[in-house]
Formats: C-alpha cells, structure tokens, sequence
C-alpha cells in the first residue's frame, strides 16, 4: 500500500516518521517544502502538488490546520480531488467542522473514492510515540483496510459512524481539553497568589485524583513560562468555535464550552495563536491584573 501525506506540521512529520519505520512507501507534500527535509533524508518521496502525490498513491492523508486548509488542500486545480481516480482512499486526520468532512466526502464520493475523517487525540508526545487515539467515520469496510496504518500512529482507533462522527468525537474531547487546561491554569494561578509556588502546586496535582497526563505534559512549561507550541492555541480555539457550532445546530447550550472559546478567543486575540495551548494561562494571569 503506498501512503501519501500531505501536512508537515507539529503532528504530521511524527506520524510521517513512525509510518516510515513501519515500512510504508511514503510520498509527501507540504505548503512549506523546507519541512520536509528529515522525512526525505529518512527515505519519503516528496511532490510538487497535493495532485502529483495522490496521482503516486493508494492512499491520501491530510494533516492540515482547519477547515479552509482542507477544502483548499482538496480542491484547488493541483489539488487532491485532481488526483483521484477510483478505488483510492482519502483519509483527512485533521481536526475540522463534522460538515465540512461530510462535504469533503461527498466530493470523493463523485471521484468513486470512500473518504475516512480519522481525527486524532493526543498531541506531539502521543504522535512520537505512536499512541495516539484515532478517531474516525465513514465507511467500515474502508475503516477495515485503513486500520493497519491507524495502529501504526496510534495506541487504539474508534469506528463511530457516518462521515462526520470522527470529527464529532474530537470536538467532543478537545471540549474536554480546553475546560481542563483553563482549569490547570486557573488552579496553578488560584495558589500563587494564595502564596503557594507554581511546582508545589503542580505536584499536589499530580499526586491527586485530579491529576492527568495532560497536567504532567505540561508541568515543565508552566513552571518555567515558556510556551513553546505542542498543540498551538489557534487550534484549540478554532476546535471549541466548531464545538460551540455543533452545540448551536444540536440547540444545546454548554456553559463550560462557551465561556472557555470566550477565554481562548481572548487570548489568540492578543496574539498568542502561535503559542502552546497552555499560554492561555499568561492570557488569564494578564486579565487578573485589570
Ligand atoms: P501545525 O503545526 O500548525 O501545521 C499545520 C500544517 O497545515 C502545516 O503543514 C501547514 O503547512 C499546513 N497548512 C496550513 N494551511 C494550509 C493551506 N492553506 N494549504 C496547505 N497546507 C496548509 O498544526 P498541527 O499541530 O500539526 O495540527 C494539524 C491538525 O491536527 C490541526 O487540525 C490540529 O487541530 C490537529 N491536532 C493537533 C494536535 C497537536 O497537539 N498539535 C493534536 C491533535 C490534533 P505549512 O508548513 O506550509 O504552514
């Protein structure tokens, strides 16, 4: 099976990396070539345009930033949909709206092509090691074939439905996500200034009921105050604007959902977007001050 991958990012080039030293013939593609680079010394095959390389493959994955990545990826004149021709497989593993999946799908669909959304939870030190959570719908003969590559960059993979439920499931936990890093960063600033240092804090954290992996990820950064991008805050907060999204179409309000993308939204407004999710706690620490 030859893979093709298009979206070297934060995740895309530790995926690309554990699906090569899997053995898989690996062709790839991104905006930014230079970020290629330590995947063509490793052995992947790199093409001019998403075309080119769905033109080269039996499978296309997408790993790009949001919605407007995907459909651009897709559609432009060089793009994926250029590329296909039947029987080829589509997976976009990036997190993005459950409808513009479908639409992406139903576009395939004309090209005699089954399209996966395949999202993914965890973040870089997950995608290093292979143990991330694959998230994915569509149609469940193709999930079937696809699931060697999903055990390759992941510790387990959920068939959930139609297309559309993969990314539903990942709005679903990067909800989750965002409530608690506000919370880990709202806890740290509640003790110091309670007097209590950041890494004592942390610690009783961690030995606590409360504790997560998630908390120790992120333990370093926050007592140094440093937040270089993991997972960056405009991606987080553009998943808890497609979450506040889903939650309008379903005519549920979640309060928790809704004030923390008024949290996010503030801080990638004060141009932290770059920075790791966990900056968000110098946004509110700045906001405490007023
Ligand atoms: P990233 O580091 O910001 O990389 C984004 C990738 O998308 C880059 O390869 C970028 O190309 C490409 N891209 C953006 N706009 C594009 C366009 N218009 N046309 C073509 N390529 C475009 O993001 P990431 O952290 O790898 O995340 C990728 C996806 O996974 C996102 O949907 C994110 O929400 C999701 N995700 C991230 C994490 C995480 O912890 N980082 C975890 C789970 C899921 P250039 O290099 O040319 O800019």
């Amino acid at each position: 099976m030859k893979l093709g991958w298009i979206g070297l990012g934060n995740m895309g080039v530790p995926m690309v990396t554990n699906l090569k030293k899997a053995g898989y013939e690996l062709y790839i593609y991104n905006r930014t070539k230079e970020k290629a680079k330590e995947l063509i010394e490793l052995g992947a095959i790199f093409k001019e345009t998403p075309k080119e390389l769905t033109e080269s493959v039996d499978v296309v994955i997408t790993m790009v930033s949001d919605d407007q990545a995907v459909r651009e990826v897709y559609t432009k004149e060089s793009g994926v949909l250029a590329g296909l021709t039947p029987g080829k497989i589509a997976i976009d593993m990036s997190t993005i709206s459950p409808y513009t999946s479908k639409e992406i799908a139903a576009l395939c669909a004309e090209k005699g092509v089954k399209m996966l959304d395949a999202p993914v939870s965890g973040s870089v030190a997950p995608a290093k090691a292979g143990e991330l959570v694959v998230l994915v719908g569509g149609d469940k003969e193709t999930y079937q074939t696809c699931k060697p590559i999903f055990n390759v960059v992941g510790k387990a993979s959920f068939y959930l439905g139609e297309n559309g439920a993969g990314s539903n499931a990942k709005l679903a936990i990067n909800s989750m996500l965002g409530i608690y890093i506000q919370g880990l960063a709202e806890t740290v600033l509640f003790a110091e200034r309670a007097g209590i240092p950041r890494d004592t804090m942390l610690e009783i954290v961690k030995l606590s009921a409360v504790g997560a992996p998630i908390a120790n990820i992120k333990t370093a950064s926050i007592i140094e105050d440093q937040y270089p991008a993991a997972f960056a805050l405009k991606h987080a907060t553009k998943d808890l604007r497609l979450a506040n999204e889903k939650a309008k179409e379903m005519d549920i309000q979640f309060p928790l959902i809704e004030k923390t993308f008024t949290t996010y939204n503030g801080a990638i407004q004060s141009w932290m977007g770059d920075l790791d999710i966990m900056a968000v706690l110098t946004y509110i620490a700045h906001e405490l001050k007023k």
